[in-house]
């Protein structure tokens, strides 16, 4: 039952062929054989779901089933769940049980679905190998003998749904959260445009590059997760209005897109990067098919792309550095007493924080000083306004950008690197999240190493259903066999 896509579970579900209860039991079952192997739940909700997957099953007896009614999913553990322990995967709320839901969450719930639980992340999503989490690393489920990376920083997420212990999951991508694991482990991730998916309830790294996005088995799941979770929501000011109405066109089903007409560019600046082999492969081919099926392939150039990364790592520290401010040891979340106020704010911040997120807010701190802030906070945002400039020229030309989602495939969890060197894992990705454009990444290939690899179909703003239409394509081409069984061998 567990290698069902979403789609493919919803029909067997609306046929009364298979009921949620018995679905929701599979997945539990497998969180119980994998979960601590695999390292992706911090928190299973088992009796909740079993409850949600009662009521499910009521209303397919009663013949009102909502559009996911009885999907089981796994909820990135930095969406705020109303009496659900919520951690960031950080000491710091360890033992944080919000009073509210986040508006993601609360969607998806409102659709039918039913929460597994809590999935393993970076601390405060920061990271890109779920390295910096409270709660230990995420395994990939691929050639699990050899502990490679599951990515980050939704590395619990992709590690539940390519194992077999979700069917999709919520992520969140900041830099490319979403789309570098989900490249990794053979899935489809996709981050929406910027406020398609509300960040309400969603807790905050840098408010203006965090994305909430879904990630499934196959761009038509993505496609009916996101129409799920995509709204326009009042208690956020940079909700999009325009959400309602791609949530809704998700809701059909998910056709390739024609492609004659079609113009995809290839971005100059990209070709320069060292990747693998495989990477290269994989996008020549994919290249070929789509001109074969009618599409124009152009390159375009964005100027200043090559410099996404070190915009991105100082406006998402400094951003950072001012929302986790409010870990005080106050309101809520954890406290050490000192010997005074102040006191108590640095020997709780000292505990409640990792290596990572500590450098973060210094990095942070520092480039919001007075001294710092023109030649470096103002200076990347001028930067990142020349970079939308890029994307802007490139998308008068193009319809569509096709780029790697990854260097290469999965690492070893223990692979030595520098902080620096993980921040190069994003190279690809952090510079939509600037633009905050739609981006997916979808299974490209089986790399000679047997692992996967993804590519990045990225569009214009609120393209967001073309974008799956067209990833669906590659998709398609690619033929991967992502069956959790068989990805695990059992
Ligand atoms: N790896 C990037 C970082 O560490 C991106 C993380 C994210 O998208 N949440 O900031």
């Amino acid at each position: 039952m567990i290698n069902l896509t979403l789609t493919e579970a919803l029909a067997k579900l609306r046929a009364r062929e298979i009921t949620a209860t018995d679905l929701t039991r599979a997945y539990l079952d497998r969180i119980e054989k994998f979960g601590a192997e695999l390292n992706c739940y911090i928190t299973v909700t088992a009796e909740r779901a079993l409850a949600d997957a009662a009521e499910s099953d009521r209303r397919y007896a009663a013949g009102n089933p909502r559009p996911l009614e009885g999907i089981p999913i796994g909820m990135k553990d930095l969406f705020a769940t109303k009496g659900v322990r919520t951690t960031a995967a950080s000491k710091m709320l360890e033992n944080f049980i919000p009073e509210y839901e986040s508006a993601v969450s609360q969607r998806l719930a409102d659709a039918g679905c039913v929460m597994l639980g809590k999935v393993n992340l970076d601390e405060f999503a920061m990271g890109g190998m779920s390295k910096t989490s409270f709660f230990g690393t995420p395994v990939n489920p691929y050639q699990r003998d050899k502990k490679l990376t599951a990515g980050g920083s939704s590395g619990g997420s992709t590690a539940a749904v390519a194992g077999g212990l979700a069917l999709c999951a919520t992520g969140t991508d900041t830099g490319g959260s979403i789309r570098f694991p989900s490249s990794i482990t053979g899935l489809v991730g996709m981050k929406p445009t910027y406020g398609v998916c509300s960040r309400y309830g969603c807790i905050a790294f840098a408010s203006s590059l965090d994305h909430p996005g879904p990630i499934a088995r196959s761009a038509s799941d993505a496609a009916l997760m996101l129409s799920a979770m995509a709204g326009c929501e009042p208690r956020e000011s940079t909700s999009a209005a325009r959400a309602d109405d791609i949530a809704k066109s998700l809701a059909e089903p998910l056709a390739p897109l024609p492609l004659s007409g079609i113009k995809i560019g290839i971005v100059k600046e990209f070709n320069d990067v060292e990747v693998s082999n495989d990477v290269k492969t994989a996008q020549q081919k994919h290249i070929e098919n789509l001109r074969a099926g009618g599409a124009e392939i152009i390159e375009v150039s964005i100027p200043h792309i090559l410099n996404a990364l070190a915009v991105y790592y100082i406006i998402a520290p400094a951003e950072a550095s001012s929302n986790l401010a409010r870990y005080d040891g106050m309101r809520y979340g954890l406290r050490v007493p000192g010997s005074d106020l102040i006191d108590t704010y640095k020997k709780t911040r000292a505990a409640g924080f990792g290596d990572e997120v500590k450098r973060r807010l210094i990095i942070g701190t520092a480039v919001l000083s007075s001294e710092s802030y023109d030649a470096y906070f103002m200076q990347a945002a001028r930067v990142r306004r020349l970079i939308d400039d890029g994307w802007r020229a490139a998308f008068e030309k193009c319809d569509f950008i096709i780029c790697p989602s990854s260097a290469s495939t999965a690492i070893p969890i223990d692979s030595q690197m520098t902080p620096l060197d993980g921040y190069a894992l994003d190279l690809f990705t952090v510079a939509m999240n600037l633009s905050g454009l739609p981006a997916a990444s979808v299974p490209a290939a089986l790399a000679v190493n047997g692992l996967p690899l993804g590519l990045q179909v990225v569009g214009r703003r609120f393209d967001d259903k073309r974008v799956l239409q067209l990833a669906k394509h590659i998709e398609q081409f690619a033929n991967l066999d992502n069956r959790p069984t068989v990805i695990m061998g059992e």
